[in-house]
Formats: structure tokens, C-alpha cells, sequence
């Protein structure tokens, strides 16, 4: 049984909206493991007027996925980053078959978390959720309330709905999932590293399950 205190480096699957982002913050923090979400690092880029952003808005708004080229370049080199060397929780990466390939050249993984939810249980929850312009942290406006309403309780920035969380960018990003990403579940589970969570559950119930299926 490994221990909660060895490195690891988990990968989160699983349809958008299914609570990666809110798990891998967790995780992170029990595991000392540092998250990498390449949403997160598309809104900061698109937020700052980059090159870079400008190009991710373009798909993002879309529902679609920003290309293969562009998301496998930044990952590999944030995965060389000092912090990485404690472990990390991959959020949102990989999301294809050719970004599971690069990343398998890149790093080694321990395990890979499954997020299950239902589309419905998704399209709800998608839409109750929001999120901090300032420092992304996310909530939601039914089972993560901020302590005031529209209000970030960590940097008291401004809580906003994502413009892709509305209900037609929501639809288009589960079929992007459904082309795109889910055909990796068999590929973790060819590989033994997959293991399943029921996301449908409350986020604490996830985050043990997710923390046993871990160690
Ligand atoms: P997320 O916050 O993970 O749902 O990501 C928001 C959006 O960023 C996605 O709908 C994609 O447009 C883009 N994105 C994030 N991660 C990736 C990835 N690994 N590959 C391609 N596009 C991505």
C-alpha cells in the first residue's frame, strides 16, 4: 500500500463540470502535490490579453479543444518546473489520444482518477457553478457557497459564471468529451492505472474516495 506521503502524480478524468478542479485543489493540498490545470492557465492567458490567450478564447468559446501542439508544448514545460518534482494532479490534461502519448514520454503516472457523473447531474451542476476573476477558485451556488454571496472567500475577488459554463457551450463541450477524451479511459485501463469515482456523490465523499484510491 503506498503512503499518502510518497510522491504522486494522478491524472483527473472525466467529463467537463464533473469536479476536477475542486478535487484536484484538494488533493493538492493533502497530498502536497502541485496542480496543473490547463483550463486555468488558457482563462489566466486569455485574461491577460496573450498571444497565447487570444488563440485559446478562439476554441474555448467554442466549446472545442484548444490544438494538440499548443496544449502539449506548455504542459511539458510546466511539468520541468522545480514544484513538479513534489508530484502533481494533472486538471484537464490529457484530453486526447495524442496528448496522452506525449505525456506518457514526459512523465511517469501512479494512478488515474475517473470522475463518473451522469450528463444531466453535469449540465445542473455546470450551471450553478462559478468562479473567481481573480485567483479561479471555483464554486458553486448550491453546494459550495461563498460566505458572501458573489464573493471569493480567499482574495474577495468578484465571482462570475465562466462563458463557456453557458448551457450551449456546456452541450458541445460534453460532445467534445465524448469524441475526444473518453476514449482514454480504456486507454489508463489497459495500462492499470485507472481507477473509477462516483462524481454524482458530495464533494468530500469524492475526495475520500479519490485519497483511498490514491494511497
Ligand atoms: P476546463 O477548465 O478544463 O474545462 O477547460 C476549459 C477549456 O480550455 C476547454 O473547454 C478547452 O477549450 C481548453 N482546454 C483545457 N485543457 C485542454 C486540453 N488538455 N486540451 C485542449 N483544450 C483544453
Amino acid at each position: 500500500m503506498r503512503s499518502i506521503l510518497k510522491k504522486m502524480r494522478i491524472i483527473l478524468l472525466g467529463p467537463p463540470g464533473v469536479g476536477k478542479g475542486t478535487l484536484a485543489d484538494s488533493l493538492s493540498k493533502k497530498l502536497n502535490a502541485t496542480k496543473i490545470s490547463t483550463g486555468d492557465i488558457f482563462r489566466d492567458a486569455a485574461q491577460q490579453g496573450t498571444e497565447l490567450g487570444k488563440k485559446a478564447k478562439e476554441f474555448m468559446g467554442k466549446g472545442l479543444l484548444v490544438p494538440d501542439e499548443i496544449v502539449i508544448g506548455i504542459v511539458k514545460e510546466r511539468l520541468k518546473k522545480e514544484d513538479c518534482k513534489k508530484g502533481f494532479i494533472l486538471d484537464g490534461f490529457p484530453r486526447t489520444m495524442a496528448q496522452a502519448e506525449a505525456l506518457d514520454k514526459a512523465a511517469k503516472i501512479d494512478i488515474v482518477l475517473n470522475l463518473k457523473s451522469r450528463d444531466n447531474i453535469i449540465v445542473e451542476r455546470v450551471s450553478s457553478r462559478r468562479v473567481c476573476t481573480k485567483c479561479q477558485a471555483g464554486y458553486n451556488i448550491i453546494s459550495l457557497k461563498s460566505k458572501k454571496e458573489g464573493i471569493c472567500d480567499k482574495c474577495h475577488g468578484k465571482l462570475i459564471q465562466r462563458e463557456d459554463d453557458k448551457p450551449e457551450t456546456v452541450k458541445k463541450r460534453l460532445e467534445t468529451y465524448k469524441k475526444e477524451t473518453k476514449p482514454l479511459i480504456k486507454y489508463y485501463e489497459e495500462k492499470k492505472l485507472l481507477r473509477n469515482l462516483n462524481a454524482e456523490q458530495l464533494i468530500e465523499k469524492v475526495f475520500q474516495e479519490a485519497i483511498k484510491a490514491s494511497s
